[in-house]
């Protein structure tokens, strides 16, 4: 399976109607495409976050004005297809390495259950205590390829600290993304998923001044392409901002994983219940890799100050929002901040957006490990 090329992404019509999607299809135009449909909250957050990375690598918006017009009147699936195609490449979840997510090199570790995949399984810890009490083990045994290439992108997108050497996420364990949504009250355009991912992507200059945007190699945006910058002890390195593309924030592989597709079954997927006959049903995983540090500033994540004047990402708190967080969200939302400054202001909480003439929503999605 290819994740540029066939369709995987599970989502929602106007007229109800629930399909999967390549990634270019998301603006066709009969019964038009208005939400994603998966069968997790983590993973309809992820796969957003997914989308818009493909849009920023392959479509970046040359100015102001081309970004509205695409807003206004989105580009045709074939447009779109022909832009995603040269990144197809890289998008391969099984078959012969490099894959999508997955570490390039051959990996001498653990073999675990699918299910650790999810952010919420119960570490190993807690299952020799016996103490599984909400989320029980054993729920998930097998994945289809599609919710197995989400569960991938939402734990290296997300990855909370996994035992000793099992990295975080490039904005640390579970962070905070802030993502901009149409306000349906305050706009004349239809809330469409097209919509939801293209408020969300910036212009091609703004992404190269957040690092070294000078061209680099492929796997300084992909880091599966080539071996992994390993984090061990004493021969280790970690990966800063100067060692990638400011585009490998939206692609960032924290853990060295194999998915195992030498020994996929028949049957129906135990997440989203489709049929499939390549249910996968573990996965390899080796410590010590990619050991994201340095100044990072996802475009995607509210950052504070702290005292050296370093930007930290924002973690969510257990329990979501809170009174604590009121005036961010109030003192924020009167204020015009400009889509490319949303990540600098130092107390808000959200980022907030009234881009041109687009009155638009904070949306937080939240995720807490
Ligand atoms: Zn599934
Ligand atoms: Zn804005």
């Amino acid at each position: 399976m290819n994740l540029i090329d066939d369709p995987w992404i599970p989502i929602r019509r106007a007229s109800g109607h629930e399909t999967l999607i390549a990634p270019w299809q998301i603006t066709e135009s009969a019964d038009p495409i208005i939400a994603l449909a998966a069968p997790r909250p983590d993973f309809n957050g992820a796969l957003l976050q997914f989308l818009i990375g493909v849009l920023q690598i392959a479509c970046p918006p040359e100015s102001d004005d081309k970004w509205e017009q695409w807003l206004e009147n989105p580009p045709s699936p074939a447009s779109l297809k022909q832009h995603f195609e040269p990144f197809a490449d890289s998008f391969n979840l099984m078959g012969n390495s490099p894959l999508f997510m997955q570490a390039f090199e051959p990996l001498n570790g653990d073999e675990k259950p699918i299910a650790n995949l999810l952010i919420d399984a119960p570490g190993a810890q807690t299952l020799k205590q016996n103490a599984d009490h909400f989320i029980k083990r054993g729920g998930i045994k097998k994945l289809c390829p599609c919710c197995a290439a989400t569960a991938l992108f939402t734990l290296q997108t997300n990855a909370p600290a996994g035992g000793a050497g099992h990295r975080t996420s490039l904005r640390g364990g579970g962070p905070l993304s802030t993502l901009i949504a149409l306000d349906p009250a305050g706009s004349q355009l239809d809330n469409t998923l097209w919509r939801a991912c293209w408020l969300n992507v910036l212009e091609k200059s703004v992404i190269g001044g957040l690092g070294d945007g000078t061209p680099k190699k492929p796997e300084a945006t992909f880091p599966w392409l080539a071996a992994t910058r390993t984090s061990e002890a004493k021969t280790g390195q970690d990966t800063t901002p100067l060692d990638g593309h400011p585009l490998q924030m939206y692609w960032g592989m924290p853990r060295r994983i194999h998915l195992n597709w030498q020994t996929t079954e028949d049957g129906r997927c135990d997440l989203c219940n489709r049929a499939s006959n390549q249910l996968v049903s573990d996965y390899i995983t080796q410590n010590y890799g990619i050991n994201y540090n340095g100044a990072w500033v996802h475009p995607l994540s509210p950052h504070v100050a702290n005292k050296e004047g370093g930007l930290l990402p924002q973690h969510a708190q257990p329990g979501g929002l809170s009174y604590r967080h009121w005036l961010g969200l109030v003192w924020s939302a009167n204020r015009k901040i400009d889509n490319r400054h949303r990540w600098s202001a130092p107390f808000s909480l959200t980022g907030n957006c009234l881009r041109n003439n687009f009155a638009c929503t904070p949306s937080a999605t939240t995720w807490t490990t």
